[in-house]
């Protein structure tokens, strides 16, 4: 069955279950959305049915947890998790090279840079019996792995195949392994790039560009920042977005501390109509942050916000 995305209600966060009414309005179908990352920076959504995702809950995961960095206790510090899928019993060495060079690709970007030394980043040895993942290297190559990660999980009718999705209830099991998990990214063990938002975010373990799906991801999970493209929908009608980088205000007001200023994802903050799904009636602050185009920095709105994020988590910071 396919599910038009563009009939379905706007919703604020990446993983949300809702229902939309199949061709025909007879039959509802669950469908919750997941972002799409293209290798150009690009992002859009992709309504993926609940159906195309498998769903059953490990009776009892087992996992041995390896500590990338540990700076302090659980409850003082951002813990970041990483999961793996795809990976055999051999190719743990490979992993944990691919979960190195995933956080240094993360910790490379302001404000995760200079915020560093105040991340827990652990690495759950999550082990499978086939090595890659589901529709690689070629649609219909199905592998017997530990989270049943897979390419077009959106489904065979809809063109995208880097939409690399995970199930979400064991990633989330394998990840609460490790101490205080506030965010957990999976990585897939394929080269093809890949990956897609979530309550657990995906990505191509093996692919160099693939990281920039995680900075992304983070700055919704730490920094409660809304998307700032302007896909699918036409005219927002709706009340004052609640995230600090959105808003109905064409004076750009709400963040009226920083109007003018230089931003380091380049231009100035000012109020640059089409954002959070909507091409008119929404504004955010620059022309092009990483909220926007994946690749790209935070700017100076969304930087504050995670920012004081890391206040609120991190007690010698306040
Ligand atoms: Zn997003």
């Amino acid at each position: 069955m396919r599910v038009s995305r563009l009939t379905l209600p706007v919703l604020a966060v990446a993983l949300v279950a809702a229902t939309a009414p199949a061709s025909g309005g007879a039959v509802e179908s669950a469908v919750e959305w997941r972002e799409v990352f293209s290798p150009d920076g690009t992002i859009t959504r992709a309504a993926v049915p609940v159906a195309a995702e498998p769903r059953a809950e490990a009776a009892e995961v087992t996992a041995e947890v390896v500590p990338i960095q540990r700076t302090g206790d659980a409850d003082q510090r951002f813990d970041l998790v990483f999961v793996g899928d795809g990976y055999t019993s051999s190719e743990l060495g490979a992993y944990h090279g691919h979960v190195v060079d995933k956080w240094a690709e993360l910790s490379a970007v302001e404000p995760f840079k200079s915020y560093k030394q105040y991340f827990n980043v652990w690495q759950v040895d999550v082990v499978s019996n086939e090595s890659g993942v589901d529709h690689d290297p070629a649609l219909g190559s199905a592998k017997d792995t530990a989270l049943d990660m897979g390419f077009w999980c959106q489904g065979r009718d809809v063109d995208t195949e880097r939409l690399l999705c995970v199930n979400q209830a064991k990633a989330g099991q394998f990840g609460a392994l490790a101490p205080g998990a506030d965010q957990i990214i999976a990585l897939g063990n394929t080269a093809k790039y890949g990956g897609a938002g979530g309550g657990v975010a995906t990505a191509a373990g093996a692919n160099a560009q693939a990281g920039q799906i995680a900075v992304h991801e983070l700055g919704h999970s730490i920094g409660g920042l809304a998307d700032e493209y302007d896909y699918p929908y036409d005219r927002y009608a709706g009340d004052e977005p609640a995230e600090p980088n959105a808003t109905a205000d064409a004076s750009g007001a709400k963040w009226s501390r920083y109007l003018g200023q230089t931003s380091p994802d380049g231009g100035t903050v000012g109020a640059y109509e089409g954002s959070r799904y909507h091409r008119y009636g929404l504004y955010r602050p620059t022309e092009n942050s990483i909220m926007r185009t994946l690749g790209r920095e935070f700017n100076l709105v969304g930087r504050e916000a995670m920012v004081d994020a890391f206040k609120t988590k991190i007690p010698e910071l306040r």
